[in-house]
């Protein structure tokens, strides 16, 4: 997978040569390069920013700097977008990942070649989802905003090339700049590429993974007892049908308290025995697809 990631601090990345992501880098599995934006820019200050049109404080990210840089990474002429009093309403030009509810969602984004992914606060919420339908891209190339933001028009004109264009926010709070947030993205889309995890099984049964996604089940090391505290005496049978029950419970239990919303999307069809029982003693109605709170 070959990622560029332009920014203005383009040293921020150093940290991707470390830990896993620098070993999938030495073994070929992806291939970093971090652009400074900067180096686009002509005039003496080398300045990527200008004052808000229509008033206000800040600094937005001009058009013109971020085109030049992103023509040469994507390998695109310039053009002129006919019709440009009509700013397209950045709402409707959102991934709200709709195209994820097909079948074959998880295996290709949703069109080939590159994929643009820009960090916005403002944006639907970047989830598991999106990291596996990204990993399955052969190019990714992320622009980290500063100031107020990038100029609206940038991802409206390269949609409007043909480009697969996101905008994702990481959560509901507003850092600096994309740098951390392309990096949260990054790390849990390499994670998601075959060979890049040492033990390929770690990642299939995971939290907010597969299609009916749970927080996972709490996890123990040794030794069975700490500090007075021990662990669940099943684990210790040795019979892994109850320890696949118990873990089960659990995280539908945890799934329960903290992210009910989960376990309204979970679909019921896919749901055993046991599980049904286990939600219907936690409040749930599981006889429509998806479960209600009685
Ligand atoms: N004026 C913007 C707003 O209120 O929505 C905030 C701009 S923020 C200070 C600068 C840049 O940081 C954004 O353009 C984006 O690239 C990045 N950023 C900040 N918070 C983010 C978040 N929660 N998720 C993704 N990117 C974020």
């Amino acid at each position: 997978m070959k990622i560029d990631i332009v920014s203005v601090f383009p040293e921020y990345f150093e940290v991707l040569n470390l830990s896993l992501l620098g070993k999938a880098q030495s073994k070929g599995l992806v291939e970093v390069t971090a652009h400074n934006l900067r180096d686009w820019t002509h005039d003496v200050h080398h300045s990527v920013d200008d004052t808000p049109v229509g008033g206000g404080a800040g600094m937005v990210m001009k058009p013109e700097v971020w085109s030049e840089c992103l023509d040469e990474l994507l390998q695109l002429e310039p053009a002129v977008i006919e019709n440009t009093e009509n700013i397209e309403d950045s709402a409707d030009s959102f991934d709200t990942g709709d195209s994820c509810d097909t079948a074959d969602s998880d295996t290709a984004p949703s069109s080939a070649g590159p994929v643009l992914i820009f960090p916005n606060p403002s944006a639907p919420l970047f989830t598991q989802q999106d990291a596996t339908e990204l990993s399955h891209a052969d190019h990714l190339l992320f622009g980290c905003g500063r100031y107020e933001g990038y100029d609206a028009r940038i991802p409206q004109y390269y949609r409007a090339q043909g480009i697969d264009v996101r905008e994702y926010s990481i959560g509901d709070y507003v850092l600096n700049g994309g740098e951390v947030a392309v990096s949260v993205m990054l790390e849990a889309i390499t994670r998601l590429l075959p060979g890049f995890m040492g033990n390929a099984a770690s990642i299939v049964e995971e939290s907010y993974t597969g299609d009916n996604a749970l927080l996972e089940h709490r996890q123990y090391t040794k030794p069975a007892e700490w500090r007075g505290i021990k662990v669940p005496d099943v684990l210790l049978s040795g019979n892994h049908a109850k320890v696949d029950r118990f873990r089960r419970d659990e995280a539908l239990e945890k799934t329960n308290e903290l992210r009910p919303d989960l376990i309204e999307a979970l679909d019921c069809a896919k749901l055993d025995k046991a599980d049904r029982k286990t939600l219907m003693a936690l409040g749930w109605e599981v006889s429509a697809a998806h479960p209600r709170k009685r």
